[in-house]
């Protein structure tokens, strides 16, 4: 049984995708019994073997079971849309999301160990369609960064990519470093979280050949930080795959000050550096989740400066302009010659700042290629 269960392919074959299956595990309540027969159908659901263990049985509001079981709350979203960062319209060729001018989004899988019930790519994991993300649309996507050289960065994602198995995934990122434009190579899987038997000695040995290639995972709560994760993560970094994580913030699973820090300590511990705390999609069946935007900068501002500066995620609000920060501000602003800011723990400063001799204005290089507002300097690289 052990060797089994340390099995990812036996996690995957024996994942909980039926109330019955479900009622093995914990004491399904019947907002959840409602949410499996009705919103169960809309999203699929499955979990695995492993991350059920992490389950308390008999707590319906365990942060564990409310990422992935689904709630009769999903049938209650008058805000949600389906596609809120127009994905649709970023998409060149079909596995490719361009929002950004030197990276792209490469969805490789629309599979996933366990499905999220806040999860933001509801559409393109397990898609309309149904079915599965072809060689022929990944073979469009490589061909897509061979033909756009200013494209020195490919995230592969998903669904997870490390749903693939290893010889296929390797096929993909051999091609995609073979071409001399690509710079960095990214991979975000929830695997290390969700189902940590994936990763194998022989699929670290298999990715350490593509560096640099980094990896972002998603952890939203100290419980899911396991001696299996913990040893998965130990795998990776041990392979010099730097680590991040991104992690979603969400309403009574890790919405407050003393959850996050303990997570990113915990984080800090495993050796994944906390990379982005998301604000929750206006998406479909999400309301539940969903908090104010002002929650995550209040965290963030409770965070910076009372922990390590390296355990401090940026808060940002993902849009279909981008990822938008929205951190706190400490900046208060230039009097006179000096510049006022606001410390960690309240206090103000004045730091002495005087404009360089004969300038009228703060020398500022804008090197952005924003031409909204028409009023600043702009120069392209
Ligand atoms: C998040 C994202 C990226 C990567 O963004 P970083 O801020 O560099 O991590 C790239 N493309 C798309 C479409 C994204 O959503
Ligand atoms: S692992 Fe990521 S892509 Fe998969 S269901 Fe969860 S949030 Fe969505």
């Amino acid at each position: 049984m052990d060797d089994q269960f340390d099995d990812w392919k036996w996690q995957m074959r024996n994942r909980i995708s039926t109330l019955e299956e479900l009622l093995r595990s914990v004491r399904v309540s019947p907002g959840e019994t409602e949410g499996i027969q009705k919103a169960g159908q809309s999203f699929a659901w499955a979990i695995t073997p492993y991350y059920a263990s992490l389950m308390d049985p008999r707590d319906p509001d365990c942060p564990i079971r409310k990422q992935v079981v689904p709630s009769e709350e999903e049938l209650n979203d008058d805000l949600g849309v389906p596609d809120p960062l127009e994905e649709g319209k970023h998409s060149p060729v079909d596995s490719v999301i361009r929002v950004y001018p030197d990276r792209i989004a490469f969805t490789v899988s629309k599979e996933c160990p366990t499905y999220c019930r806040h999860c933001l790519r509801k559409k393109r994991v397990v898609g309309e369609d149904g079915c599965s993300m072809t060689w022929e649309k990944i073979e469009q996507g490589i061909q897509y960064v061979r033909e756009n050289p200013e494209i020195r960065d490919v995230l592969l994602t998903g669904g997870d990519p490390l749903m693939m198995s290893d010889e296929r995934l390797e096929r993909i990122l051999s091609a995609l470093h073979d071409i001399p434009s690509v710079e960095v190579l990214r991979i975000g899987s929830r695997a290390p979280c969700t189902l940590p038997q994936r990763i194998t000695p022989e699929l670290c040995e298999m990715l350490q050949k593509y560096h640099p290639l980094y990896l972002n995972t998603q952890f939203n709560h100290a419980r899911e930080i396991t001696p299996e994760a913990e040893e998965a993560c130990a795998r990776l970094a041990d392979a010099g795959i730097p680590l991040g994580n991104q992690t979603v913030l969400l309403r009574g699973i890790n919405d407050d000050v003393s959850t996050q820090k303990k997570l990113v300590r915990e984080l800090m511990r495993i050796r994944v550096r906390p990379y982005y705390l998301y604000q929750c999609q206006v998406l479909t069946g999400t309301r539940h989740f969903r908090t104010p935007v002002e929650c995550g900068t209040e965290i963030i501002r409770n965070l910076q400066g009372w922990t390590s500066g390296l355990a401090v995620p940026k808060f940002v609000v993902d849009t279909p302009y981008g990822k938008i920060p929205a951190g706190p501000d400490y900046m208060v602003g230039r009097r006179g010659d000096k510049m006022v800011l606001r410390s960690f723990d309240g206090r103000r400063w004045e730091e002495p700042n005087p404009l360089p001799e004969g300038d009228s204005e703060p020398a500022v290089e804008a090197d952005s290629r924003c031409t909204e507002c028409g009023s600043c300097s702009v120069s392209e690289e």
